[in-house]
């Protein structure tokens, strides 16, 4: 029972999600199979914002719609229609948006546990939605996304993080909105531009107006063409009676007072308004401010979450941390550089090509399986002086004493492998593959990590559709 002591108190602040109610966003995150819309209710315009970036900052809420159920008194903050499902909504339209966020959320298998799954949880359960950039003098970038820096913290920069999940097509680029310079020092957007001279870059020149004499050719401002209420130039002395036939006055000019240079096009100069760099416009880093929109592989994310772990099972077939995989791969490129008649290695990278679609129709746990039979049988396949890693999708092979030959055997001997993890409803893993013997390939890179990217990159990525079941 609350307190009715004191009606002219201000109301308490709380979030009711189905039958229960929270005094805090902080006991509410707490609280770990929420299934019910979180409705908002708070005094002041900055408490319901610092509430609503904390329930957006928890990744598991991602998927959950919420309300803020009245106004407070004074100006909405523009972040406020972008953090919530809906602002002092009747309960009937909210109930249907409700219905519409929970419905979608009822497909996801995961809980999600990291930024980049809780935004594609976000936006799956909301069609419709779009992660639309807010317009905000105050911000570094001038455009801010309320829900990605709830979910971000201090983490990371939103738009560096943007750009990197767009590149994964976790999110596509609906519509470029603005274009922004930026500093080259500190990423601001707040710089200002200023015309300076040509020669000198001091910034204190003035518009003058000039005569052209036509006899000897002098170019001079107005004044020191004046004398005794006539036109006479100051070089030849000729008298200037008729514009266009004695003179003219070039193209507007412009004059710095520093240098006394005289020019008609000025220079521009930015200078950052955060950290005072300098630089000239056309250097400056420049920023496509776009609306996002869900992207195929940020479906796949919100339904499966990260499919990594699913991989773990390789982990155990003489398995090397990824850094020190890499720091290996260096040193067998240094044996064979100093010893090229008697050292060479190659490397083979693998891809899962079906993992997504095995998840899909199998499930994490049986798909995790299939990964562990076959991680059983690679180990009896490999020899003790072969070294495994593994990277979000990649799976490579360190063969030392294996020329070009060996590597196209190995891998049919690994391929043939995924045959046998065969299902009675016939699905299998199955496997992509490429690979590179130093010395014998001479054209590739000299180091671990470029080899690995190279590789990576013959070995291609998931890419799917948009399509929605
Ligand atoms: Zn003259
Ligand atoms: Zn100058
Ligand atoms: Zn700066």
């Amino acid at each position: 029972m609350r307190s009715t002591s004191n009606s002219t108190q201000a109301p308490l602040e709380s979030i009711a999600a189905g039958d229960r109610v929270f005094a805090s966003a902080r006991e509410l995150v707490a609280v770990e199979d929420l299934r019910f819309p979180l409705l908002v209710n708070s005094p002041t315009w900055e408490r319901v914002v610092a509430c609503a970036e904390a329930l957006r900052a928890a990744p598991h809420l991602a998927r959950l719609p919420m309300f803020l159920l009245t106004r407070p008194e004074g100006d909405e903050p523009g972040a406020v229609a972008a953090l919530f499902d809906g602002v002092a909504l009747a309960e009937a339209d909210r109930n249907a948006r409700s219905d519409q966020i929970l419905a979608e959320a009822g497909r996801f298998a995961q809980r999600a546990t990291a930024p980049g799954e809780a935004l594609a949880q976000y936006l799956a359960c909301r069609p419709q939605a779009r992660l639309r950039p807010i317009r905000d003098w105050r911000a570094p970038g001038y455009y801010r996304y309320p829900v990605v820096e709830a979910l971000l913290g201090t983490l990371e920069d939103p738009f560096v993080w943007l750009g990197r999940w767009a590149q994964r097509h976790v999110l596509d680029v609906d519509v470029v909105v603005d274009r922004l310079r930026l500093c080259e020092t500190c990423s601001s957007a707040h710089l200002s531009y200023v015309d300076v001279c040509p020669t000198c870059e001091n910034l204190d020149i003035v518009n003058v107006r000039l005569l052209h004499c036509f006899t000897c050719g002098h170019v001079g401002p107005y004044d020191t063409f004046q004398s005794q209420q006539r036109l006479r130039c100051p070089k030849c002395e000729t008298v200037l009676r008729h514009i266009g036939v004695d003179y003219d006055r070039p193209i507007e000019q412009q004059q710095c007072r520093h240098c006394k240079h005289l020019f008609v096009d000025a220079s521009t100069r930015s200078t950052c308004m955060a950290c005072e760099a300098s630089n000239s416009p056309e250097r400056l880093p420049v920023r496509a401010v776009a609306v996002y929109r869900l992207g195929g592989a940020g479906l796949l994310l919100a339904r499966q979450g990260n499919l990594s772990p699913v991989l773990s099972g390789l982990d155990t077939v003489n398995y090397i941390a990824p850094a020190l995989f890499e720091r290996l791969l260096d040193w067998q490129f240094a044996l064979a550089r100093r010893y090229p008649e008697s050292h060479f290695f190659s490397l083979v990278g693998l891809r899962v090509s079906n993992l997504a679609e095995l998840v899909e129709s199998l499930g994490r746990s049986a798909t995790g399986a299939l990964v562990d039979a076959f991680a059983e049988r690679l180990r009896a396949t490999l020899r003790t002086c072969d070294l495994t890693s593994r990277g979000d999708e990649h799976i490579w092979v360190l063969a030392p004493h294996t020329n070009a030959q060996s590597a196209t055997l190995l891998i049919r001997r690994i391929t043939a492998l995924s045959e046998a993890t065969r299902q009675s409803n016939q699905s299998l893993l199955k496997l992509a593959s490429t690979t590179a013997s130093i010395p014998d390939e001479i054209e590739l890179p000299t180091e671990g990590n470029q080899l690995m990217g190279l590789l990576a990159a013959r070995l291609g990525h998931d890419e799917p559709g948009h399509h929605r079941s």
